[in-house]
């Protein structure tokens, strides 16, 4: 990776875990972020929407003067859909859910892999998975933890594929952290209750997530390249 200040894409930075990692890279790195709409400090790009993922690759390269060095995935939904629905609404749900969670994050992977080949300089993927991604989820939730596990592994597959030529590819697997997300499952799974199934008795903080996630995007050894870091609590140990 070059050694000018690191310019960083955060897809998903107007709340939660994304909000948290724009903070920790403040003063370490030039980052842009990104939400569902146009805002002073994000770049709007609605993932939903097929092509989503490379118009917000553009824009950024474009606020960035033309040089992104890494590429945090973290905007997501966690959205429930039970196998009691309409297969037309199961369907729609499936489909939104790998279109966000992991389709777009793919054109955006596709596009930085692109990028840094083109200019021979190598390059960092952060993408935000679960704890889903391994341990599965809730009856509701199937095709979130697909989609989580298929981030994974695209992770993996990036790592393996072009290691030779720096690029350098990450997951974090997230179980419950603190945010929007996080509140209304807990809230819907019985709250406190849920908590006994942590052996560190409390959730994550958004900002263990964030610290983590801006290690692996500016400092973890390139060795480490193909790596899933677990942030759980011990609530899942593999
Ligand atoms: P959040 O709901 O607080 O924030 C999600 C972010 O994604 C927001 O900035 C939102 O604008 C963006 N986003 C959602 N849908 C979008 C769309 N259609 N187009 C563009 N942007 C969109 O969520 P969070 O809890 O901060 O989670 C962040 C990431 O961490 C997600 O990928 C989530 O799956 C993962 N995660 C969270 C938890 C948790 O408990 N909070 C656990 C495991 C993994």
């Amino acid at each position: 990776m070059t050694r000018e200040t690191p310019h960083v894409l955060v897809t998903g930075s107007t709340r939660g875990i994304g909000a948290a990692i724009l903070a920790s890279l403040e003063g370490r790195a030039r980052a842009v972020g990104h939400g569902r709409g146009d805002g002073p400090l994000a770049i709007g790009a609605d993932l939903s929407a097929s092509g989503a993922g490379d118009r917000l690759w553009d824009a950024a390269l474009a606020r960035l003067d033309g040089r992104i060095d890494v590429l945090i995935n973290n905007a997501g939904v966690f959205e429930a859909v039970g196998v009691d629905a309409a297969a037309a609404d199961w369907q729609a749900a499936w489909a939104r859910a790998l279109q966000i969670n992991l389709q777009a994050s793919a054109d955006l992977c596709r596009r930085a892999v692109l990028h840094w080949r083109e200019r021979a300089s190598g390059g960092r993927i952060v993408n935000i998975a679960s704890r889903a991604a391994y341990r599965g989820d809730s009856p509701a939730h199937w095709h979130y933890a697909a989609s989580k596990a298929g981030m994974v592994g695209m992770t993996k597959s990036i790592a393996r594929g072009y290691a030779a030529e720096g690029i350098l590819a990450f997951a974090i697997c997230p179980g419950f952290t603190m945010t929007g997300m996080a509140e209304d499952y807990l809230a819907s799974r019985g709250g406190e209750k849920l908590l006994a199934d942590i052996p560190l008795g409390r959730v994550a903080d958004a900002e263990e997530v964030a610290n983590a996630a801006a290690y692996l995007a500016l400092e973890a050894p390139a060795s480490m390249t193909g790596a899933v870091l677990d942030i759980n609590g011990a609530s899942f140990v593999r």
